[in-house]
Formats: structure tokens, sequence, C-alpha cells
């Protein structure tokens, strides 16, 4: 059989595009590896009506509406290739080619952190990138920011609003005068001794045996999209701070006609409420291009 539309990413971009496209009747693939970005936290933050909730049980609760709808098919795995064949797109996926009209890539990004002993394993618990979601917990409380290039800097500014703010260089990054003036005028303390490791709940060991204890860690995880299909399909990128995103216009369409993108694979940087908005608006503007452009 041929979708009309197939979504590869099935967690909030694309649950939230699959969703307009199953109500208005079409035919709609699902694919999905299961690897939320937040993956790692036991709350999230920020999704209006989901404050404080986990990110699995709104996911759950999410994909169980989805599936009530008997146009959805969803298909566990990855869709390892794509291509365009004819007027419409060939998936390769772990249960053999899908033929679809549309593509929808809600994939996500993949974060990078910085090579510090100790820091992967409290990502998401009580090392983060995004103030907005996790920042309000820490209480007002002392809060490190891990360099790892000129970025830092405006997460360090932001920070103050969150807590008290110590820098942390760790050779990632050289502050001009200006920018210590700008820093010092915002609270922010800065620690120029290499980081050995993060240990404990949030403490930085320091060389030369010092640790500093802090209430939370801020690191800007820097990003790639987290899977080469976008690539594949010829589709433009833009580069944001951060790192590379697929360039959509309003009705998140892509450079490549037919290819719709959607969530934190589509923008310099993301949180869930935006990436459900923009699923929103990829999988009503994927079905309005079937009728209009077909
Ligand atoms: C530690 C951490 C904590 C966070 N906390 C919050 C928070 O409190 N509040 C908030 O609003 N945001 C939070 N975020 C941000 C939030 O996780 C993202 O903005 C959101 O997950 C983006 O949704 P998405 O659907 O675009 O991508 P993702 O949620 O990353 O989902 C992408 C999906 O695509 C799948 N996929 C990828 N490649 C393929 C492929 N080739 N084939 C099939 N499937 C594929 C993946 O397995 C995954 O299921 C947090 C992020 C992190 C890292």
């Amino acid at each position: 059989m041929e979708f009309d539309a197939v979504v590869v990413g099935g967690s909030f971009a694309g649950l939230s595009a699959a969703l307009q496209l199953a109500r208005a009747r079409r035919q709609v693939a699902v694919i999905d590896s299961g690897l939320r970005r937040n993956r790692f936290a036991q709350v999230s933050h920020g999704f209006l009506a989901q404050d404080g909730r986990p990110p699995s049980e709104i996911h759950a609760e999410a994909k169980r509406q989805l599936l009530r709808y008997p146009a959805v098919r969803w298909l566990e795995g990855a869709a390892h290739a794509v291509r365009r064949s004819g007027k419409s797109f060939e998936v390769v996926t772990d249960q053999g080619a899908q033929r679809s009209r549309r593509i929808v890539l809600a994939t996500g990004v993949a974060d990078q952190l910085p090579d510090v002993p100790g820091l992967r394993e409290r990502w998401g618990k009580s090392v983060f990138h995004c103030p907005y979601c996790h920042g309000y917990e820490l209480r007002n409380g002392h809060i490190g920011v891990l360099a790892v290039g000129p970025v830092s800097i405006h997460q360090a500014m932001l920070l103050p609003d969150w807590g008290a703010v110590t820098l942390f260089l760790n050779d990632a990054l050289t502050l001009d005068a200006d920018q210590e003036q700008a820093l010092a005028a915002r609270g922010v303390r800065i620690e120029r001794a290499r980081v050995v490791r993060v240990a404990g709940r949030a403490a930085i060991q320091l060389e030369g045996q010092r640790e500093v204890e802090l209430d939370g860690i801020f690191t800007a995880s820097l990003t790639q999209p987290a899977s080469p299909l976008a690539e594949q399909l010829g589709c433009e990128f833009d580069h944001g701070p951060l790192g590379p995103f697929v360039k959509t216009g309003a009705q998140q369409e892509t450079t490549v006609p037919g290819v719709f993108a959607c969530g934190d694979l589509a923008r310099a940087a993301g949180n869930i409420a935006v990436a459900v908005g923009d699923g929103a608006v990829a999988g009503s503007a994927a079905h309005r291009s079937l009728i209009f452009e077909p």
C-alpha cells in the first residue's frame, strides 16, 4: 500500500503531526526508534497542563490517544533510508520498504556533551542545558555553567535569574574585557581552573584538588540531527549557535517538495511545547499539500 504520509520520529513533534493527519482521515505511518531526547529526565517542565509530569507518561498518553485512530500504523524501529520514487517516496525500515506521498521528518537531535567524566551519567538529573525546563527547581541555589565555547557566555548571562552562577571556563572559552565586565554586572563568578570530573550530585572537581558543590550544572550541549534522512533527501540546513537544523518555511515545509520537518530537528533550540506546535503545523500542512499540490 501507499501511505498518504509517513512520519519519521514518534515523539512529541511526530505524534502531533500524525494526529492532524489521522484526524484528516488520511493513511499515516509513524516510524519510531524510541530514543526521545529527554529520556534521561525523570520530570518535564514548562509544557502547558503537563508541568512536572514524567516525559515518559506524557509521551505514552499521546501515543495511546493517537493509536485510537484506525488510519494510523505504528512501525517500531528505525527508518534507515529515504528516497524519492516518482511522485512518491520510499522509506526503508526494519519492516521493509514503505511508500508514501508525503514525508514528515520529526527525528530530533543528538546531544554532544563536553567530555568530562561524570557529566553524562548526570544528564537530565543534575546536569541540564535548558534553564526554562530545569532552572526553577534549583530554588535559587548555586549553579555552575560548564563552558563549551562562546555560546556559554549567553547561558551564563541568562542563568543568574535562577541562582548564583559560577562560570567554569575549563579551557573551552577565553573572555575579553567587555565580556568579563558584562558577566560581572550579572554577578557571575569566573573559575579558570581545569575541570577534572563531576562527582556527588553536582560537585565540580577542579585541578589542584578543589571541589565546588553546586545545586545544578548547565552546559550548552551541541547538537546534530539524530538521523541522516534530511540530508539524504537533499533538504537545506540552517546553522544556529548549537548546530545545524533543517530549514523550513512557515508551514514547516523543507526546501524539498513533499517533505516537512518539525520539532528539534527544524529549530535552533526547542522544547516540547514548540515541538508539539511545529508538529501540528507540519501535519496539517502535509495534509493540505495532498489536496492543493497533488
Ligand atoms: C535532558 C533533557 C531534559 C529536557 N527537559 C525538558 C523539559 O523539561 N521540558 C521541555 O519542554 N523540553 C525538555 N527537553 C527538550 C525536549 O526533550 C525536546 O525539545 C523534545 O523531545 C523534542 O521533541 P522531538 O519530537 O522534536 O524530538 P525527540 O523527542 O528527540 O524525538 C525524536 C524521535 O525520533 C526518533 N528517531 C530518530 N531517528 C529515527 C529514525 N531514523 N527512524 C525512526 N525514528 C527515529 C527517536 O527515536 C525519537 O523517538 C529536554 C531535553 C533534554 C536533553
